[in-house]
């Protein structure tokens, strides 16, 4: 089973940033209010999230690195409208499989944390009491040092940690409530506190995608049966020093999809007869039952049941607003 975890693995772990994503939807699927992330060498040598969620009971530790041992599915139902952010049961089992990973946990009724640790393919059996307070520290070391040909794919440390960077970037826009550090090599790189009202969360999106950004942004806010498109788009002052600020999420899940784009650009060029791919951050939200998630569990795609209708309605909703100040 251990070398179907690896196998597995080639799935989900591709390189340090995807570790990270599945830690931290883990933490927040938890309850998390506050994640901390600690990276070293890229995460190549280290990757460290802590949280201050439910916990993992002592009996359950060794089950949560066993593949498909998710808790998070009871019913076929839930399959389909899949409320938290993992579904698969398998990113923890598939880490192990290719790291050493030790995971310390302790929930509310415990009186003191466990910790298991795992090293590559030898699953160690034995459980050691620790120190934690409520909530779960995973740490995964020496990511691929039994899987050289994958270990050498990993690209220069920088590299690397900008991908953590900006899976962390993501992860930060889609949950406003929840606080954030992240740390590189003994250095804050981000530290988020919960953003609750309109002005810490324009805080945050200027901590994230920089002040220029949220200055040059047009704000949106606008409803119709069913659907809700909020968030911000840059208008072409916006001088961008990163390429590609595009978020598109649904329902707190960052996607991309052509529909959507298409719905952005054709508002945006239409209005300021603008050429370039805008920059935004955006943020749609619709009834679970109108929109398939599961489509693909890492790319990031949708399937709306209706697409024309949410096309439609970006489209208007975006073109209102930068008409509104259109200059
Ligand atoms: P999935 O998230 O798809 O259920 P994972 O392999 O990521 O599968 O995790 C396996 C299980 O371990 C989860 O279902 C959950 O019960 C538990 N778990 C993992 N990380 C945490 C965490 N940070 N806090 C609490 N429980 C966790
Ligand atoms: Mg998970």
């Amino acid at each position: 089973p251990r070398l179907a975890n690896q196998i597995a693995a080639g799935e989900v772990v591709e390189r340090p940033a995807s570790v990270v994503k599945e830690l931290v939807e883990n933490a927040l699927d938890a309850g998390a209010q506050r994640v901390d992330i600690e990276i070293e060498q890229g995460g190549a040598k280290l990757i460290r999230v802590r949280d201050d969620g439910s916990g993992i009971g002592e009996a359950d530790l060794p089950l949560a690195l066993s593949r498909h041992a998710t808790s998070k599915i009871t019913t076929l139902d839930d399959l389909e409208a899949v409320g938290t952010l993992g579904f698969r049961g398998e990113a923890l089992a598939s880490i192990s499989s290719v790291s050493r990973l030790a995971l310390t946990s302790r929930t509310e009724d415990q009186e003191a944390a466990a910790r298991v640790e795992v090293e590559g393919r030898d699953m160690a059996a034995s459980i050691s009491p620790a120190a934690h307070p409520v909530g779960t520290t995973v740490e995964v070391r020496d990511l691929f040092f039994n899987t050289p040909a994958r270990r050498k794919f990993l690209r220069t440390e920088k590299t690397e940690f900008n991908h953590v960077d900006e899976c962390i970037r993501r992860q930060a826009l889609g949950r406003f409530d929840a606080g954030f550090t992240l740390r590189h090599n003994q250095r804050t790189v981000q530290s988020l506190r919960p953003a609750h009202s309109d002005l810490d969360k324009e805080r945050r999106i200027g901590s994230l995608c920089g002040q220029q950004f949220i200055d040059n942004a047009v704000v949106i806010d606008a409803e119709a049966t069913g659907l809700r498109l909020w968030g911000w788009v840059a208008l072409p002052t916006f001088s961008r020093s990163q390429a590609d600020l595009q978020y598109f999420f649904v329902n707190g899940r960052v996607i991309r999809d052509k529909l959507v784009a298409h719905a952005v650009r054709q508002a945006y060029r239409d209005v300021l007869y603008n050429n370039r791919h805008p920059a935004f951050v955006l943020y749609l939200e619709v009834d679970p039952a109108t929109v398939d998630v599961n489509v693909h569990p890492t790319k990031h795609e949708v399937r709306f049941r209706d697409g024309r209708l949410v096309h439609d309605f970006i489209f208007r909703t975006l073109h209102k607003a930068l008409a509104d100040v259109r200059p």
